[in-house]
């Protein structure tokens, strides 16, 4: 049987850690409680509407991130958007998904068993024979004698977490050699304590130190084309607005639309206010740059939108525990190549951790 690994968390990291994991012969499954992977690089459709309400452009830096670019330019899921906002041009590329951002989970989801609609709620170890009723990832008979993870899924048949249509509770429980977390770290945190698991003190204390701003992001339907200079994204400056662009000009949405991000400021400010309010509130202010009507608003909250105290070093390895690694953008760098060098860092440190055999 092939040694087996749950990821968990189908954003950017985790399909990374998991391509790699998969490629060096692990058995892998990827649960992600969102319909769709690609976590924070997501695209919101409504009729012929679309709009990237999370991350907006990719930029490289890092040799390794710049070749995995190449590769989704090359698989047409990337394509240049810009080398400048406002007018002005420094030189540096930024990239679009294409059609939208969420193109690049869906082309790194390809070939792997990724399960969406499973939001994870609780992670346990075990240490005992594979129970023939519980799913092993890589196939019967699950992990033999030694220590594993057991995670508990509540499956989203569409009507609210964990039910099914009829109200049923879609509960199942799969397991494996060892497991990577990938969501924000603080709700990484909260699966891990839902399942009694004690990580060492300075494991724990280096987590707890990691930290993100919020996010509110407006979705609108335009009148009419915006007034927002070419390419079609600006950071306005000031409060509230951080970022506004309008998504038929950057070619991700057919009709007009605007997604409008508020400062973390302003975020953490008003998370919690009626999102209506908050709707017409940054709504008023993107007036002036718009310069057309906006109908049919959404509000979204990224509670965690970036993460602003980073932890030390590209992932985390814990400590007297079965394999398990936590990895994520608040490992590397608070963008799209901070999460996918971290997922490259995780997968490395748990095959190494696997090879190694070490709890310690
Ligand atoms: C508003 C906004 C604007 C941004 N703008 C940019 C930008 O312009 N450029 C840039 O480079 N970066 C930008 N970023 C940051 C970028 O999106 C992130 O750095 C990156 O996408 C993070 O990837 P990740 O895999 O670490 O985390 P995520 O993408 O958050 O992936 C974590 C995944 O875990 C899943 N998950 C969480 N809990 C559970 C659970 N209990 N069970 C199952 N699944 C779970 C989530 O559904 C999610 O899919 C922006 C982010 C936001 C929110």
């Amino acid at each position: 049987m092939p040694r087996s690994a749950i990821v968990v968390g189908a954003g950017l990291c985790g399909l990374v850690a998991a391509r790699e994991l998969a490629d060096a012969g692990l058995a892998v499954v990827v649960l992600d409680k969102g319909r769709a992977p690609g976590g924070r690089l997501a695209t919101r459709r409504d009729g012929p509407a679309r709009w990237d309400h999370g991350a907006q452009f990719l930029t490289a830096r890092d040799p390794r991130f710049a070749e995995m670019v190449e590769d989704w330019v090359r698989a047409g899921v990337a394509s240049e958007w810009c080398r400048g906002f406002g007018g002005a041009t420094d030189g540096h590329v930024r990239l679009r998904g294409v059609p939208g951002m969420s193109a690049v989970g869906r082309w790194l989801a390809r070939d792997l068993d990724v399960r969406t609609t499973s939001r994870v709620a609780s992670i346990a170890t075990g240490d005992g024979l594979g129970d023939p009723a519980i799913e092993t990832v890589g196939g019967r008979p699950g992990p033999r004698g030694g220590p594993h993870w057991r995670v508990v899924i509540d499956g989203d048949e569409g009507v609210a977490p964990g039910h099914a249509g009829d109200g049923r509770i879609t509960t199942s429980v799969l397991e494996a050699d060892a497991l990577v977390l990938t969501p924000p770290v603080p709700q990484s945190l909260a699966l891990l304590d839902a399942g009694g698991v004690a990580l060492a003190d300075d494991d724990r204390a280096a987590l707890e130190r990691v930290a993100y701003d919020p996010c509110l992001a407006v979705l609108a339907d335009l009148d009419a084309p915006s007034a927002l200079p070419a390419p079609g994204g600006l950071e306005p400056g000031g409060e509230p607005i951080g970022w506004i662009a309008d998504n038929q000009a950057k070619g991700v949405s057919p009709v007009p639309t605007a997604t409008i991000h508020a400062t973390a400021r302003w975020s953490a400010a008003n998370f919690d206010r009626d999102r209506d309010e908050i709707a017409r509130e940054l709504l008023r202010a993107a007036a002036p740059l718009l310069r057309v009507g906006a109908r049919n608003r959404r509000v979204h909250g990224w509670r965690y939108a970036k993460p602003a105290v980073l932890h030390d070093g590209p992932c985390r390895v814990a400590r007297g525990l079965p394999p398990l690694v936590l990895a994520g953008d608040a490992f590397v760098a608070p963008r799209a190549e901070g999460a996918a060098l971290s997922g490259l860092a995780a997968a490395v440190a748990l095959l190494e951790r696997m090879s190694s055999g070490r709890s310690s």
